[in-house]
C-alpha cells in the first residue's frame, strides 16, 4: 500500500467531522491506499449517474428557454465553492463539505420545485414524495455501482448533510440518521454550512438568472437592502461601467459580504461555545452555523422579494403549471400500464407491488420519474400523452 501525503484528518478543528470519530459506512469497506474517507464520497457522488443528471434538470429555468440560467449542476457547484471557502476558512472539513453539497439535489425531480410538488400529490396515498428524503434514496438504494452493496455506500456525516429536512413520520423509519428531526437536534458543522450554502447560492445566483431573463429589475431590487448597498456602491466606483458587468460586480459583491458575514459570525459562535467535536455541535438545539441577526433578516427580505418578484412571476408559474401537467401524467400513465416503462423499472414496479402493494407499485414509478431529466420527461410525455410539444 502506498503511504497517505497527509492524514486524512490533519489541519482540522477540533470541532470538525473527522474521520476517527465517525459513525462509518453501513457496509464495511478497507481503506484506500491514498484517498481518504470522505474524498472517497466525494469521488462517489461525481460519478454517479445521477449527478450526470443534473445538468438537464431545472434550477428556476427549464433548460431549453436559454444557455445562461442555472441548472441543477450548476447550482450545486456554486453550493460546494462557497461552502468549501468558508470550510476551509474555518477548519472544517472540506471534502465532507463538498461531497454534501454536490449530493444535496441528487433526488430532485425534473422541472424543480413544481416537479416535486406534483409528485409528492401524485403519491399523497402511498407515503408522499420529499426530494431531500429522495437525494438520501439515491446514494443509499438507486445508484448501481458496486457488487457488493446497493446505492453508494456513503459515510454516516455524508448522508446526514443530505438530509436536510425530513418529515418526522419519516424520521422515525430512518433509524440514527432520523434522530435528530425528532429530538430537534443540529447535524455536524459541515451540513450545517452546506445548507445554509445552498440558500446563500440560490438567493444569489436568481437575482442574476431573473436580470438577465428580464423577469426582474434593478429598480424593483433596489427595494432589497442587500442589492441596493452593493448596487450603489459599485455605481459610485465605476460610472462608466457596463450594464452586464454592473450586475455581475453588484452580485459579486453582495455573496461576498454574505459570506463575510457567515464566516465572522461563525467564528464568534464557536469561539464562545467551544463544541468539544462533532457529538457536542450534535447537541445544540439551533445551528452554530448563521449568519448575524441584522444579515440574517436582510438575507430573508431578499428570499421573499424573489419568491414574490420571481417564483410566482406569471412566466415562470406558467412554465411550471405545464411542467407539473407533465408529471401528473407521466405518473398516472405508468400507474395504469407499468409495461410502458423500460423493463428495469417495470421489474422492480411487479416485485415492489407483490412486496407492499400499490404504494410499492406507487415508489417503483416516483423513483423512476424522479430521475428523469427535464428534457427525457418531455420526450416520455410526447410519445405517451401527447405528441405536441408540451412546453
Ligand atoms: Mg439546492
Amino acid at each position: 500500500m502506498s503511504a497517505k501525503t497527509s492524514p486524512p484528518d490533519a489541519g482540522l478543528a477540533p470541532y470538525a467531522a473527522v474521520e476517527n470519530r465517525s459513525s462509518g459506512r453501513h457496509y464495511p469497506e478497507p481503506q484506500h491506499g491514498y484517498r481518504g474517507e470522505f474524498q472517497r464520497d466525494r469521488d462517489r457522488i461525481i460519478h454517479s449517474t445521477a449527478f450526470r443528471r443534473l445538468v438537464y434538470k431545472t434550477q428556476v429555468f427549464v433548460n431549453h428557454e436559454g444557455d445562461h440560467y442555472r441548472t441543477r449542476l450548476t447550482h450545486s457547484l456554486e453550493v460546494a465553492q462557497i461552502a468549501r471557502t468558508v470550510a476551509r476558512s474555518l477548519e472544517l472539513n472540506e471534502q465532507l463539505v463538498e461531497a454534501i453539497c454536490l449530493a444535496h439535489d441528487l433526488g430532485h425531480t425534473p422541472f424543480g420545485h413544481a416537479g416535486q410538488d406534483a409528485l409528492n400529490l401524485c403519491m399523497s396515498d402511498f407515503g408522499g414524495f420529499e426530494h431531500n428524503l429522495q437525494s438520501l434514496r439515491v446514494v443509499d438504494e438507486l445508484e448501481e455501482k458496486y457488487a457488493s452493496f446497493p446505492g453508494l455506500n456513503l459515510m454516516f456525516e455524508t448522508r446526514e448533510g443530505i438530509l436536510k429536512h425530513c418529515s418526522k413520520k419519516n424520521a422515525r423509519s430512518l433509524g440514527e440518521l432520523g434522530l435528530r428531526f425528532i429530538d430537534r437536534k443540529q447535524p455536524g458543522l459541515e451540513a450545517q454550512l452546506a445548507n445554509l450554502a445552498d440558500e446563500i447560492a440560490y438567493n444569489h445566483h436568481d437575482v442574476d438568472d431573473g436580470l438577465r431573463a428580464g423577469l426582474l429589475t434593478v429598480e424593483e431590487l433596489s427595494e432589497v437592502a442587500l442589492f441596493r448597498e452593493q448596487y450603489e456602491r459599485v455605481q459610485t466606483t465605476y460610472p462608466d461601467i457596463t450594464r452586464r458587468a454592473l450586475v455581475h460586480e453588484t452580485v459579486r459583491g453582495m455573496i461576498n459580504a454574505i459570506v463575510t458575514d457567515l464566516l465572522d459570525t461563525t467564528r464568534q459562535q464557536l469561539a464562545d461555545s467551544r463544541p468539544e467535536n462533532i457529538d457536542a455541535v450534535r447537541e445544540y438545539s439551533s445551528p452554530l452555523v448563521r449568519l448575524s441577526d441584522e444579515t440574517g433578516s436582510e438575507h430573508q427580505q431578499l428570499k421573499r422579494f424573489l419568491q414574490r418578484g420571481l417564483y410566482l412571476h406569471e412566466k415562470v408559474q406558467h412554465m411550471t403549471g405545464k411542467a407539473a401537467a407533465i408529471v401528473t401524467a407521466l405518473f398516472e400513465t405508468y400507474m395504469n400500464d407499468l409495461a410502458v416503462m423500460p423493463a428495469e423499472h417495470m421489474n422492480k414496479a411487479q416485485r415492489w407491488e407483490a412486496e407492499s402493494g400499490a404504494a410499492g407499485r406507487a415508489r417503483a414509478v416516483a423513483d423512476y420519474i424522479a430521475g428523469m431529466t427535464d428534457r427525457y420527461a418531455v420526450a416520455a410525455y410526447q410519445r405517451l400523452v401527447d405528441p405536441d410539444d408540451p412546453l
